[in-house]
């Protein structure tokens, strides 16, 4: 059957592949510890399902308006207000299958042919198929493990051209881990505040989960809140990370500039794509906002705890340089120095891709090769540590035996 070119070329999502491989050798009786998948392990808040229960209970089971009800938006609005500083309406608002579906939204409303769109990486492997996919082109601002993995306003400066169409930025970072001061993302955006028309699209899906405790600098930030930027920015977020409820598949975005024409436009093509999410979700997601300032704090104690742990654990590896986590649940070692050996069953470790792969095969680990997260990524490999002490303690020892035995 013919496939189209646009999709014949699309890579298919690197996480999402080793999370599959990761539960298959699981079902097939491996002992596998999964440190691939960007998913808490949290369950979801009681006070959540019971809202979904008793919506499904009541027989919201029709369509919805296709941006979500207008009590979902007002309740978004009203958060994104007093908790990020956004002045918007509940109009501004549209509500998507996961903050990944806004972002794909985003940029098909965006983005033309030849069209750039400059991410700072390592970045989310979603951008770039998503850019592509529009006709655009992604220019990375690469801001390696050397520079703390964070771009500078120069180094951001030097790649926004008359062709720029966006600028992504994503605080705290996946797949680094790194979250930026107040300061810092001011600067940022204020390099794109000065571009004549570049939107800046900040994706702000791990804001709850920062760690003053390990960077005391670290701290959540909407560019949107700026004057200069009010109108131009297109603030991303959801439930999936900080709420436990990647399986709900419940984002938005947020546009309050240009008398709304980005919110319409998104809500036209969602209109013509998925209708908007399950009618008897979004009292839900309601509740959900309701309770996340209180469940969110809960899981970052957590969360904090382990950043600690896995900082400390991967930073006495001799062959890994890390970067310590002080957001989301990601940490990105360079592992480089094991690059021109062989694994303790003969296999070449010579990439990301194939230092992860044998790791998998011969000590049960599952981690996520950087290539897909940029250029500057490629001698990475992404450790995502949404997952009990226990496991961690358990997965790094098998880690730091298996790279001391490569020879
Ligand atoms: N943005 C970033 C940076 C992410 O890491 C993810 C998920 O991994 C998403 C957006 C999308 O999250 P979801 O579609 O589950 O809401």
């Amino acid at each position: 059957m013919k496939i189209s070119t646009r999709v014949g070329s699309l890579r298919g999502s690197a996480t999402l592949a080793v999370t599959a491989r990761a539960k298959t050798l699981r079902a097939e009786g491996r002992d596998v510890i999964g440190f691939g998948a960007g998913e808490p392990d949290f369950d979801t808040p009681a006070s959540v399902k019971q809202a979904a229960w008793e919506a499904l209970r009541e027989g919201a089971t029709k369509y919805a308006p296709t941006p979500g009800t207008p009590a979902l938006r007002e309740a978004v609005a009203d958060r994104m207000r007093t908790h990020n500083g956004i002045e918007c309406a509940a109009s501004d608002v549209v509500v998507t299958v996961g903050a990944k579906h806004a972002a794909f939204e985003i940029m098909q409303c965006l983005v033309d042919p030849g069209d750039e769109v400059v991410v700072v990486t390592p970045a989310w492997l979603s951008y770039r198929p998503m850019v592509e996919l529009a006709g655009g082109s992604v220019v990375e601002c690469a801001a390696g493990l050397d520079q703390g993995f964070k771009a500078t306003p120069e180094r951001l400066k030097a790649c926004l051209t008359e062709r720029t169409t966006a600028v992504v930025l994503n605080s705290p970072c996946n797949p680094t881990g790194v979250a930026y001061s107040p300061e810092e993302m001011k600067a940022l955006a204020m390099v794109v505040a000065e571009h004549r028309s570049a939107v800046l699209v900040s994706d702000e899906i791990y804001e709850d989960l920062i760690y003053p405790e390990i960077d005391p600098e670290a701290a959540s930030f909407s560019p949107g809140s700026m004057p200069e930027l009010a109108e131009r920015t297109v603030t991303l977020n959801g439930l999936s990370k900080s709420m436990a409820m990647t399986g709900w598949r419940i984002g938005w975005a947020v546009a309050p500039g240009g008398g709304g024409v980005m919110a319409k436009a998104m809500t036209r093509l969602q209109s013509q794509m998925t209708s908007g999410i399950p009618t008897f979700l979004m009292p839900a997601a309601v509740r959900a906002i309701a309770d996340q300032p209180s469940e969110s704090a809960r899981m970052r104690e957590v969360f904090a705890g382990r950043a600690r742990l896995v900082a400390q654990l991967l930073g006495d590896i001799p062959r890994f340089r890390v970067v310590p986590p002080s957001g989301a649940f990601y940490a990105f070692p360079d592992i480089s120095a094991c690059f021109g050996l062989r694994s303790p069953k003969g296999r070449e470790v010579d990439s990301a891709g194939s230092f992860a792969e044998a790791l998998l095969e011969e000590s049960d680990v599952a981690v996520v090769a950087g290539d897909d997260f940029g250029e500057v990524a490629r001698d990475h490999v992404r450790i995502s540590f949404a997952c009990s002490e226990e496991q961690i303690r358990t997965g790094v020892d098998r880690i730091a035996r298996w790279v001391g035995a490569l020879h």
